[in-house]
């Protein structure tokens, strides 16, 4: 493992500069035909972007892009079965039940807004194409034109020696570059993190004259790039340079005013670096809880008083909830998110009787325990505790025993329904039938051995009177 965190890239150029990794035997075969059978209907075709730039790294790309000088018409008439994707020039093609996207060489006009293109208009080299994209590791390509003796690298920006020296460089003039499209600002501190790249001096620079154009992005891209950033095997490395750049003012500056306060936890660092100190400590594999991680103390700056943060999970929760709306976050998810924001804070009591591990149980809900405790265990790292301190042990195995023991944790596992209890105590449907389920409920989590028919609706009739004796000495 180098120091950073991240594997080696294979990527190592020779005395000459030149060795790379085979491509002939990276490409899998389907992309072969693909480029085969482009060049063998008189077209120029090549492997490009994110993928070439993680073969060449020695990664396994997710998805193949290639770029062709083939009009989407031509592609879908070549193609059978292809599919005209959208006005950009991108048509799908199924291989072998995989999916690949071949894209229309573009040349790219009018960025009136600081966002996407307002017209995109086919180009015919491949030099054109390249020159459009964001970093030079993106802005190679790997193929060739019909009369080329084979498949060759195409790399007018040195995308490869920057590949080697882990740098992320905008193409051409970044200052220019970023002013026609911010994204490429939030783009860049995601592969920054996602790649565990350096961003080169210059174009960081750009990025920090310019953060205050990613105002005029849409939310729903904004978001999409944080998702990828939250799976990167250190996600600070981003979120750091978000935050000195000045984006993350402008994305969520509820988390940039986490910046300079102080925390009693690990000396020296403030609430931004415990911040990023848990979310690296967050599995990777498990979004919800690094999403969690990320905004857990966001409520902290807004409620700070004498050194002390007063129900920051609760205001917590609730800039969350905003945030993620504002990114446009599927709905589910971050209810999800929110729910950990809130209960983040929940005490490991020794002390706690069973009945209370059950109500706990029940307040967070059987299917979140397990990442309220990722959370937590991300937390107590990003406060420089050792993670399995013995109370939150202890505390977790009773809530496991509990829930393995399948105690009876909402009113669904009672012994008696609604209509069980409307049919025997001749109550009808409204709140007052439902206040006596909630006392039931409340009774059995404290003594699941009443959940049984017949006590329970003893029990019942007793809550009943004691109901009607409230009603009646109240005025
Ligand atoms: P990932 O591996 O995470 O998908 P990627 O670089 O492939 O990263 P994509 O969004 O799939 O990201 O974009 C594919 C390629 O399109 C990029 O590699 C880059 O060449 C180009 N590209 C994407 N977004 C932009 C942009 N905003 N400006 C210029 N070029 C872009
Ligand atoms: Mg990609």
């Amino acid at each position: 493992m180098a120091a950073n965190g991240f594997e080696a890239g294979v990527v190592a150029p020779g005395a000459d500069g030149t060795r790379q990794p085979d491509l002939d035997r990276a490409v899998p075969p389907a992309v072969h035909a693909l480029i085969d059978g482009l060049v063998a209907a008189g077209h120029a075709a090549y492997v490009v972007g994110g993928s070439l730039r993680d073969a060449l790294l020695g990664r396994l790309p997710a998805d193949w892009d290639l770029a062709t000088d083939a009009r989407p018409g031509r592609l879908v008439a070549l193609f059978p079965g292809a599919v005209y994707e959208n006005r950009f020039g991108t048509v799908a093609v199924r291989r072998e039940a995989e999916v690949f996207e071949v894209t229309t060489f573009r040349l790219e006009h009018e960025y009136a807004d600081f966002r996407r293109p307002h017209r995109v208009e086919f180009g015919s080299t491949i030099e054109a194409d390249l020159a459009r994209r964001d970093f030079t590791v993106n802005a190679m390509a790997w193929g060739r034109r019909p009369g080329d003796p084979a498949n060759a690298l195409v790399d007018p920006f040195g995308g490869r020696g920057d590949l080697a020296t882990r740098t992320l460089r905008a193409v051409g003039d970044p200052d220019a570059r970023f002013r026609e499209d911010a994204l490429r600002m939030v783009r860049a501190v995601r592969l920054a993190a996602t790649l565990g790249f350096d961003v080169e001096p210059a174009t960081l620079a750009a990025i920090t004259a310019n953060a205050s154009l990613a105002g005029h992005l849409s939310w729903e891209r904004i978001g999409a790039e944080l998702e990828k950033l939250l799976a990167a095997p250190r996600p600070s490395v981003g979120l750091r340079l978000a935050e000195e750049t000045g984006l993350l003012a402008v994305i969520s500056p509820e988390l940039a005013a986490q910046r300079g306060i102080p925390q009693r936890k690990v000396a020296g660092e403030d609430l931004w670096e415990h911040t990023l100190r848990t979310v690296d400590a967050a599995p990777a594999e498990r979004p919800v809880v690094r999403l969690a991680a990320l905004l857990h103390d966001i409520g902290k700056p807004a409620v700070l008083e004498g050194g002390r943060f007063p129900r920051h999970e609760t205001v917590g929760a609730e800039l969350a909830a905003e945030l993620l709306r504002r990114l446009r976050y599927p709905r589910t998810a971050a209810g999800e998110v929110v729910h950990l924001v809130r209960h983040h804070m929940f005490p490991v009591d020794p002390g706690a009787t069973d009945a209370a591990i059950r109500r706990f149980i029940m307040r967070i809900g059987p299917d979140r325990i397990d990442a309220l405790f990722a959370l937590r265990r991300a937390d107590d790292l990003g406060s420089g505790m050792t993670p399995d301190d013995p109370d939150t042990v202890a505390f977790r195995e009773r809530v496991l025993r509990e829930l393995h023991a399948a105690s009876p944790l909402d009113r669904h596992a009672l012994a008696v329904n609604g209509r069980d209890l409307m049919a025997e105590l001749g109550l009808a449907p409204g709140p007052r039938l439902g206040h006596v389920i909630d006392e039931l409920l409340d009774r059995v989590i404290a003594d699941p051995g009443l959940n049984e028919r017949g006590s329970l609706l003893l029990l019942a009739q007793g809550i009943l009177a004691d109901m009607y004796e409230d009603e009646v000495s109240s005025p």
